[in-house]
């Protein structure tokens, strides 16, 4: 079968691999027809990253854990890529009851067994069930995270079918929610829970290198019902979409001097708040401008960082940086998506077709989207 594969720093190529088979009753084999982009896929596509990291762990710069994380040769090629997908069930073991063969199903991007003590907790990206020596066990990140493949394939195993698949809601286009195996529920978890603290409280995203993640949660929480989402970005296109989504665009010139110099020195007018920059700088500015008992949500992977912890007692501040659940929140995300107060397909700036996802994943764009015909019409 036809795999697409990073080779390394702008080269992707479809490879020759052998078909994926089912190793247990619970498993089944997959055909991915939409396949998207991930925001953190643009780290290895664009950047030299193996020999930096490597030496940043050889002079203990970088934590250890991004070992742990990624293996001894973080992002160093080939390995089979992408972790975003829709997909048609192709094959299913004997024991998978809530699929069948020619449904239409989200990939989260972790592995997730559905019983174990994380997963029964809703830290579905965290079961420990396949992660043997690995933090993660997940799609798109070559050995470091397991066998399992990756997402633009033309079959895909997937391990515990009835408890990672998810179908795609009738009404709901497959294109649109491309994202929803990663970056749409990254957003979404930034916004909607604290939503229903808050409801109708003011959002500020700080958007930059998760480029779809920021966009997501600020259309996300406008539907939602925020009173004023402002989305702050030194890029015009990703302001002109979060604009399209009913957010308040902010320019901003530059990144961590900007931040500095604008950051409120005690507290500032949001209750919720996200940064998407995926920087220490763009975090701290997050977290300065929260009101008093404001939740702020990182989504980025950040190194050793300076916080302003005195402010976020002052104001009584909450924290969030982690992974994020998809699994476990993909069911409230798509009953959203269902009412269709928010439109996921404006933040999709590429749909190409699916042969020439080679060149389509090297755009420097927002989301880059790849499709095919499904083989099972409706
Ligand atoms: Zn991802
Ligand atoms: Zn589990």
């Amino acid at each position: 079968m036809q795999q697409l594969t990073y080779v390394k720093k702008r080269v992707l190529e479809w490879r020759e691999a052998p078909e994926p088979t089912l190793h247990s009753p619970q498993e089944a084999i997959v055909r991915p027809f939409v396949a998207a982009r991930c925001d953190l896929d643009n780290l290895p596509l664009f950047h030299n990253v193996t020999i930096p990291m490597k030496l940043g762990l050889a002079i203990h710069y970088l934590d250890p854990l991004v070992r742990d994380m990624l293996g001894n040769d973080p992002f160093r090629g080939p390995y089979p890529f992408g972790h975003e997908c829709v997909a048609e069930v192709a094959e299913c073991g004997g024991d998978v009851k809530n699929v069948k063969r020619g449904d239409r199903v989200i990939v989260p991007w972790a592995i997730s067994c559905g019983h174990c003590f994380n997963c029964d907790h809703g830290l579905t990206s965290k079961c420990t069930t396949n992660s043997g020596d690995t933090l993660f066990s997940a799609y798109g990140f070559g050995s470091a995270m397991g066998p399992w493949g990756g997402a633009v394939s033309d079959k895909l195993r997937v391990p515990y079918a009835d408890a990672m698949l998810v179908a795609v809601p009738a009404g709901v286009d497959p294109v649109a929610i491309a994202s929803a195996s990663d970056n749409m529920p990254d957003g979404w978890r930034t916004v909607a829970p604290q939503l229903q603290r808050y409801p109708g409280a003011p959002v500020l995203v700080v958007g930059g290198a998760a480029r779809s993640i920021g966009l997501y949660a600020a259309g996300i929480a406008v539907a939602l019902g925020s009173s004023r989402v402002d989305y702050l970005d030194s890029s015009r296109a990703r302001l002109e979409i979060a604009q399209s989504l009913g957010a308040n665009p902010i320019q901003i010139q530059g990144g961590a001097r900007w931040y500095r110099k604008h950051a409120p020195r005690r507290s500032g007018p949001y209750l919720i708040g996200v940064d998407a920059s995926a920087s220490i700088a763009g975090l701290n500015y997050a977290l300065r401008s929260l009101a008093p008992g404001g939740i702020c949500t990182g989504v980025g992977i950040y190194g050793k960082a300076a916080l302003p912890l005195m402010q976020m007692f002052t104001n009584s501040s909450t924290l969030h940086i982690g992974v994020a659940h998809h699994r476990a929140d993909l069911p409230q995300l798509l009953a959203f998506l269902q009412t269709g107060k928010f439109k996921p397909e404006k933040v999709t700036t590429l749909v190409a077709n699916w042969d020439d996802a080679p060149r389509a994943f090297l755009e420097r764009t927002t989301k880059v989207v790849v499709k095919r015909d499904p083989l099972n019409e409706r």
